[in-house]
């Protein structure tokens, strides 16, 4: 018997989550003293101020386990957002709960999961490794939601649809009435998630965020992170908002720690912390604002977008300007994993590193390398 035979099929054949180089692996490969890092969509301003006292605070109770449920910041979160407290499940990065969804809710070898082609690849590996059909419907041009073809997609067997709103790495997105019609669309039986890791960057936010009508349906999950506009990627919190009886569902299955204790704490914190989420938020949309201008004018398609970061295709191959950047020690995302071999995705940054940006941009074009 090889060792593997003891390893499930769907294990075996499992293409893990590829993240790029670290920074300090970039510093090395190349020689650099110093690296800006434009490629994870984390928040342009770092972690908040009030976050980082509570956490220094909060660390001389971290042998203490955290409350099973988090239920100070379930409930905060559900005051936050006006929803029902049984509604809310946080978890380790809204990967969590993603995860606990498709455990929760597709039964393997029967069930079929619908999402567009790309997308965020978490969908994708989860739906696999549980042995579960993954269908994936087709993008409109220019990468606008073709709600339709995801509605059609779909069947009895049907028992989640993704939709990233505002998606992923495109930074498209549709008003919530379309999100709340593709709802009433699909099979009775299929949960709508709609992942809203970077609905808060999305201009008015009240437009395109489903969340604030949440109470208008029975069969949508909003998902949310603190990784993105809340500056907590490194300690991993998100949560979903679900119909009550799924969220008893999943709090039952899960681990019951995923949460831990100063990433509920940071989590309480960056709620409270209303001046940095609006300088978050100011940073976002004026740079955004800039890089869309200024890399239009350097000749590159740039994508409108509602998130913190812009998609473009550089008129030189994408490839050769994502290691041109890397020399200058910038490092944004190529899009080859997302089937998008032609383009490139930038995080905005803060005021110094845009312009580091758009000067390592312009030298590449300018030069041709
Ligand atoms: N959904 C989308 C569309 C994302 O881009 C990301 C972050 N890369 C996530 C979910 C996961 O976020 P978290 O850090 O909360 O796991």
């Amino acid at each position: 018997m090889q060792p593997s035979d003891r390893v499930r099929e769907e294990v075996r054949g499992f293409t893990p989550y590829a993240p790029g180089l670290s920074m300090e692996e970039i510093k090395e490969k190349y020689g650099l003293s110093r690296v800006i890092k434009l490629a994870s969509n984390e928040n342009p301003l770092g972690a908040s101020p009030l976050v980082k006292r509570v956490l220094a605070r909060k660390a001389d109770t971290v042998f203490r386990y955290p409350r099973a449920g988090n239920p100070a910041l379930t409930a905060a979160l559900a005051a936050r957002h006006g929803v029902p407290r049984q509604c809310v499940v946080a978890g380790n990065g809204s990967d969590e709960i993603i995860d606990l969804l498709v455990r929760v809710t597709c039964r393997p070898g029967r069930d079929n999961v619908v999402a567009f082609d790309p997308c965020f690849s978490i969908y994708v590996q989860q739906t696999r490794l549980c042995g579960v059909t993954l269908r994936q419907a087709r993008l409109g041009d220019d990468f606008a939601f073709d709600l339709d073809a995801l509605a059609a997609a779909c069947d009895d067997d049907t028992a989640l649809v993704f939709l990233t709103n505002p998606d992923n790495p495109s930074g498209y997105a549709v008003p919530a009435d379309d999100v709340l019609a593709l709802s009433r669309a699909i099979p009775k039986r299929a949960l709508l998630v709609v992942d809203e890791a970077y609905a808060e960057f999305a201009e008015p936010e009240a437009v395109y965020s489903t969340m604030a009508r949440f109470n208008e349906t029975d069969n949508v999950v909003v998902l949310r992170t603190f990784s993105k506009l809340y500056g907590l990627a490194g300690l991993r919190l998100g949560f979903g908002v679900l119909p009550p009886d799924i969220a008893n569902y999943l709090l039952r299955v899960r681990l019951p720690f995923s949460v831990n204790l100063l990433a509920e704490a940071a989590g309480l914190a960056a709620l409270e912390d209303v001046d940095f989420v609006a300088a978050s938020l100011e940073a976002v949309g004026r740079g955004r604002a800039l890089l869309a201008e200024k890399l239009a004018a350097l000749g590159c398609k740039v994508f409108p977008s509602q998130a913190n970061f812009l998609m473009f295709t550089p008129p030189l191959p994408a490839a050769d300007v994502f290691e041109g950047l890397l020399k200058r020690g910038i490092i944004a995302r190529a899009l080859r994993s997302y089937g998008l071999p032609h383009m490139l995705r930038v995080s905005i940054g803060n005021d110094e590193e845009n312009e580091a940006f758009l000067a390592a941009m312009k030298d590449i074009v300018g030069s041709g390398f």
